[in-house]
């Protein structure tokens, strides 16, 4: 991009366009600077193509690279950010689980569901046999409802086929539907979810050694990530641990679901092992936040699912605000999946954040966007509104920051725009 070429968009009058830039560059946010970043009042962001050309106050902008085929989004009296980042969800399965709701409401736990034959399980057959047609079909409208809440990029799990053939075609569903739409989708490959019940007798070990020897050299360039659920009723820490270092020596980057439910020590041993994040977190003890963020200087993100917890109606909620104060890089994602979180609306998990975690409203921003891409690799293309970055901004039908997670549950969001185009 030549430094004066005409702008192709330009967003502008901007009540506030929340850059979140102006934090230390090189690592995600922490600490203090979480909630520290730039916002600029009357301000504009201008795009070249599909990239970020100028960001500043409206007394700034270029009237030069202004032309004729300039298009202009007027945004008096709104906020301006860039796309959220969805660092964590399940986006490719076949069915629902509705069925399974009113168990929940009578009582049932999430693991007495897993261990009766439902829960993950349960999808894991609707996925196995959906075609490959119907499960890029579901992806697609997912991916659909995503991009109206404003989310510009969507991390997706395999984990629904616990089979070699049809992990395999989840994480090529997921990488497809990228290619389908505006919407960018980080493929990672999670087979390691739960045992399947071919394994149940071989047990976690063997499911693990099967997924190392026959799935994942097949995926190496395919899947970005590699992700185990350490749980009880899942993958003991032990097996989680081995399972992550022959991932690694194969050249997956990591990720972890773990301390969900009970703290087995999966966070401190996958940051150790130089994971990029480590996710769930509602049993981490800020003890050991603290020691992750040393040890991994900042760099691991923890991300924070609020969502999960309310759907399960569980009290335990990730301590966010001590994470925070103990200088770890927090993310905040809604993990969609039809289990423990069928809901698309990031919006939500914001402002649940900030109620059950103690975030405050530009640290949840600064969560579900620049930190967002940072858990999976992405900072330097998305996440903030800086000059060469992918132009992913949204406006929004409100003033200032301080409303974002204060209107609960709605979607704020007028107008996304992805790679410099309006959707
Ligand atoms: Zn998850």
């Amino acid at each position: 991009m030549a430094a004066s070429a005409p702008y192709s968009l330009v967003i502008q009058h901007a009540a506030q366009v929340l850059t979140l830039a102006g934090g230390p560059t090189g690592r995600p946010l922490a600490g203090p600077d979480l909630g520290r970043w730039r916002i600029i009042e009357n301000g504009y962001v201008a795009c070249v193509g599909d990239t970020i050309a100028a960001v500043g106050p409206m007394a700034e902008l270029d009237a030069a690279r202004l032309t004729p085929a300039t298009r202009t989004l007027d945004a008096s009296g709104r906020v301006v950010l860039p796309g959220l980042v969805e660092c964590h969800t399940h986006l490719v399965f076949g069915g629902n689980r509705a069925h399974e709701f009113e168990r929940k409401l009578r009582g049932e736990s999430y693991l007495d569901i897993l261990a009766s034959g439902g829960g993950i399980l349960s999808t894991v057959l609707a996925t196995r046999a959906a075609s490959g047609g119907e499960l890029l079909a579901n992806a697609l409208q997912h991916l659909e409802g995503f991009r109206r809440y404003g989310v510009t990029t969507v991390e997706a799990k395999s984990g629904y086929g616990l089979d070699r053939d049809t992990e395999l075609r989840l994480v090529r569903v997921a990488a497809e539907a990228g290619r389908c739409q505006p919407v960018r989708v980080v493929p990672t490959f999670l087979g390691a979810h739960v045992v399947p019940p071919e394994f149940k007798a071989a047990g976690p070990a063997a499911y693990a050694d099967f997924l190392l020897r026959e799935v994942l050299p097949e995926l190496r360039g395919e899947a970005e990530f590699v992700d185990i659920f350490c749980e009880e009723g899942a993958f003991p820490l032990n097996v989680a641990r081995r399972y992550l270092e022959q991932a690694r020596a194969l050249g997956f980057g990591l990720k972890i679901h773990a301390e969900q439910l009970h703290d087995l020590g999966g966070c401190e041993m996958a940051a150790g092992l130089g994971a990029i994040s480590v996710d769930h977190c509602d049993y981490l003890t800020p003890a050991a936040a603290g020691r992750i963020a040393q040890q991994t200087q900042g760099r691991t993100v923890a991300v924070l699912l609020p969502l999960v917890p309310l759907f399960l109606r569980q009290e335990t909620y990730a301590p966010g605000r001590a994470f925070i104060d103990a200088g770890l890089p927090v993310a905040v994602s809604t993990d969609f999946n039809p289990g423990s979180c069928p809901s698309k609306n990031l919006w939500l998990a914001l402002s649940v954040a900030c109620l059950k975690m103690g975030l405050t409203p530009t640290e949840a921003v600064a969560a579900a966007t620049l930190n967002a891409a940072w858990a999976i690799n992405r900072a330097a293309d998305c996440g903030s509104l800086e000059p060469g970055k992918r132009a992913d901004v949204l406006v929004l039908n409100l003033g200032s920051v301080a409303e974002i997670p204060y209107w609960l549950g709605e979607n704020p969001v007028r107008d996304v725009v992805i790679g410099g185009a309006l959707q």
